[in-house]
C-alpha cells in the first residue's frame, strides 16, 4: 500500500530466524526438539559460543539468531549457508586425537568416542549425520569433525515464525520526526522502519525508542 504511493519500502525478510537443514529421517525422529550445548557456530568472521535447538525442520534458537542475518544474505546469494560448529569446544583437536588414539579392546570406535570424549545423544547424532562408516574407522577424521561440523542450511523459516524483520519503510521516506515526507500525519516506528538487530534487547529498545520519536512527533504535528 505504502509503495503504491510513493513511499520507498525494503523487501521485508525474516531476521533473528530459524533455518531449514536436510536432517535425515532417523535424525529428526530422535533428536527434534532437543537442545545442541554448549557448541561454537563459526560462520566466516562469525565465532561464537552459546545453544540451539533441533527442530523438525532444521535449526532454531539464540545461537543460530546471532548468525542469523548473515546465513540470510549468504542463502540468498548461493542458496545454501554452511556453518561450521564445534561440538567440543573445550578441547583441542590434538587432545582428542590423543585421547581417540588409546588402545579401545573390542569397542567399537563410535562407543569409545561417547565413553572418553563425551560426545553423545545429539551430538552423535550430528556425527552420524555427517561421517560415514568408513569415517568411524579414521581418529583424524573424526576429531576434525568434531571440531569442525558442517551443517548446511537451505532456506530461512518464514517471516511470520521470525522473531523480527529486516526491511521496511526506508529512512529516506521519514522525516527527522519518522513521519511519511510523502503522507502527511503518517508515522511509523518499530519493525515498519527498515533496520534490523541482533535479539536480546536490542529490538525492543529501539522500537520503544523510535515510539518515543514518532509519539513526540506527532504530539509537534498536532500542535
Ligand atoms: C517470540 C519472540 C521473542 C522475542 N524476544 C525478544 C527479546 O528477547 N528481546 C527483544 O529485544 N526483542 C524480542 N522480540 C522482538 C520484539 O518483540 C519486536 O521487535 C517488537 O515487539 C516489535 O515492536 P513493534 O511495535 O514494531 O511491533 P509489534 O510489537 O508487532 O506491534 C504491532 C502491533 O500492531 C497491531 N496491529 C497489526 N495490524 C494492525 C491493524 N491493522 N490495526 C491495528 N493494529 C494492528 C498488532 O496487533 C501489534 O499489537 C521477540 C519477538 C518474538 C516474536
Amino acid at each position: 500500500m505504502l509503495n503504491q504511493l510513493d513511499v520507498k519500502v525494503e523487501a521485508l525478510k525474516p531476521a533473528n530466524c530459524g533455518f531449514d537443514v536436510a536432517w535425515s529421517k532417523h535424525f529428526v525422529e530422535k533428536y527434534h526438539g532437543q537442545p545442541i550445548k554448549s557448541v561454537t557456530l563459526s560462520f566466516e568472521a562469525f565465532h561464537q559460543q552459546g545453544e540451539f535447538i533441533i527442530t523438525k525442520h532444521g535449526v532454531e534458537g539464540s545461537l543460530i539468531y546471532s548468525a542469523s542475518s548473515m546465513l540470510r544474505d549468504e542463502i540468498e546469494n548461493n542458496q545454501k549457508a554452511v556453518m561450521y560448529l564445534d561440538i567440543a569446544p573445550d578441547t583441542t583437536k590434538e587432545k582428542l586425537i590423543e585421547k581417540l588414539s588409546k588402545p579401545r579392546g573390542s569397542r567399537s570406535l563410535s562407543s569409545y568416542v561417547e565413553k572418553t570424549i563425551g560426545i553423545k545423544g545429539v551430538k552423535m547424532g550430528l556425527l552420524y549425520e555427517v561421517l560415514s562408516k568408513d569415517d568411524f574407522a579414521n581418529v583424524q577424521k573424526i576429531a576434525s569433525t568434531i571440531k569442525q561440523l558442517p551443517v548446511s542450511l537451505i532456506a530461512t523459516r518464514p517471516l511470520d515464525e521470525a522473531i523480527s524483520s529486516a526491511g521496511g519503510v526506508s529512512f529516506e521516506s521519514l522525516d527527522e520526526n519518522l513521519m511519511l515526507k510523502n503522507i502527511s500525519g503518517v508515522f511509523c516506528a518499530g519493525e515498519m522502519l527498515d533496520w534490523e538487530a541482533p535479539t536480546g534487547g536490542y529490538l525492543l529498545s529501539a522500537c520503544f525508542a523510535s515510539g518515543v520519536v514518532a509519539g513526540n512527533g506527532v504530539i509537534r504535528f498536532l500542535k
